[in-house]
């Protein structure tokens, strides 16, 4: 079975907005073992919509599309795709009654406009929205189905999840199974070595890898007669990966953040946490804080960009800072221990480093960074040298520390259950 995905949208077109819609369907794709070999944006144009809805149909057996099926004039997805199909398009009441309801618990105004969006193809299976107005299409004909699905991440999401993963599946007779092996503190390149063998060997389960920053993703994908034959073909592999990766293995589970890995480490073993962020100003806590329960493990974190604020809230001396400098050794372990007592914290993480694109120099150059980790008064600092945009490098800075912290505290917590 090959699927194929159209996003319509001008706004993607333009690079207003980033179409992480494709890349969750193309995802989904993988993990349900079907092909797709294109995915294109066009703009919300009919014309241009109708060809490549004809070339795309005459490519797959299903083509999925995003956004277009809101209600105005130029949301014209579903129109478009109907005429192609020869379908007509009918009121379906349920849609128009959900629409309604929705309008009415927020006390908005319904227009004309509204009711355009509960229209569906004649003889379609219709995919409500629990989240927003407009609902999904399935419309099937005998060249081609089209899925049809809302522009909003928000809504399409739960959408594919519930309603257009389980369609899919029953499409075929063959089931999969997938297990996601996430791996934290390598390259993509070293792993992919790590792994070649298995990967030139590959065809049911099949291997693919995904870089992420900070992270390398491992998709083991199987099909057979049933999910438990499929389950079958993969564990041995996976348990192969895990040979090879042992404890850089954060999670198998698709769902599992790393930060979500590194809370649950820390909740598990009863233990509090302390930031002091310097060149990443909050991102490693937000990530963190991003983990439903995080106010039983952070305590504090403290944004020190400035060295009289590492002074003043993680009692950073004075002559370390003129001796080596904000961006040191010494100063990442003064602050991770500064942060520890601040914060009243089991364990604490210290990030300093020069995000650029100002304020390198040969022997400090943009991207030099020093991770610090308190665990139990136990200080490890690393040095790294990440590579980018200011962005970039403050992004690979918080995976650092993440990863660095989950060391940590695998290390630390081993030895006392040795102890
Ligand atoms: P609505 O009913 O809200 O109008 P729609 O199905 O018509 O939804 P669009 O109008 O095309 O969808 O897009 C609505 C919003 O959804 C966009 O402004 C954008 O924020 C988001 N969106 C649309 N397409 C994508 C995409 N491919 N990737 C990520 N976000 C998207």
């Amino acid at each position: 079975m090959k699927a194929e995905i159209i996003c319509v949208g001008t706004e993607i077109l333009m690079g207003n907005i980033v179409n992480t819609n494709a890349a969750y369907i193309a995802e989904g794709l993988a993990g349900l073992g079907i092909s797709c070999f294109y995915q294109t944006v066009v703009g919300d144009n009919d014309s241009r919509l109708l060809e490549l809805f004809g070339e795309a149909s005459k490519r797959a057996d299903i083509v999925i599309l995003s956004g277009g099926l809101g209600p105005t004039e130029d949301d014209l997805t579903k129109e478009t795709v109907a005429r192609a199909m020869g379908q007509n398009l009918v009121l379906d009441d349920k849609a128009w009654k959900q629409i309604q309801k929705f309008f009415e618990k927020r006390n908005l105004k319904l227009t004309d406009n509204n009711k355009k969006q509960a229209y569906v193809p004649r003889g379609a299976k219709v995919l409500y929205n629990k989240n927003g107005t407009a609902p999904g299409i399935i419309a099937e004909s005998e060249k081609v189905t089209a899925i049809l699905l809302p522009g909003p991440p928000g809504e399409l999401r739960p959408m594919w999840d519930d309603q257009v993963v389980p369609y899919l599946k029953s499409l075929s007779k063959e089931a999969f199974f997938t297990e996601m092996v996430k791996i934290c503190g390598s390259g993509e390149s070293f792993v992919e070595t790590d792994l070649k063998d298995l990967i030139d060997a590959q065809s049911n389960p099949t291997i693919a890898t995904y870089a992420k920053t900070g992270e390398v993703h491992v998709r083991v994908t199987a099909r057979a007669e049933n999910e438990k034959e499929a389950h079958k073909l993969v564990k041995p592999v996976v348990k192969e990966i895990k040979k090879r990766f042992g404890s850089k293995i954060f999670t198998t589970d698709e769902n599992v953040t790393l930060e979500a890995a590194v809370m649950q480490l820390l909740n598990e073993n009863g233990l509090t946490l302390g930031t002091a962020e310097s060149l990443t100003g909050g991102m490693l806590t937000s990530r963190l804080i991003n983990v439903p329960g995080a106010s039983d493990v952070i305590k504090t974190g403290f944004i020190t960009y400035s060295n009289k604020s590492k002074r003043k809230f993680l009692g950073v001396k004075r002559s370390t800072l003129d001796k080596y400098g904000a961006v040191s050794e010494q100063c990442a372990k003064e602050m991770a221990k500064g942060c520890a007592a601040a914060s009243k914290s089991d364990v604490s993480v210290s990030l300093t480093g020069i995000a650029g694109p100002d304020g390198g120099s040969e022997e400090k150059p943009v991207g030099l960074t020093y991770i610090g980790v308190s665990v139990l008064g136990k200080i490890k600092v690393k040095k790294y040298l990440f590579s980018g945009e200011r962005e970039k490098i403050r992004e690979s800075a918080t995976a650092a520390a993440l990863t660095l912290l989950r060391h940590c505290l695998l290390e630390n917590l081993t030895e006392r259950t040795f102890a």
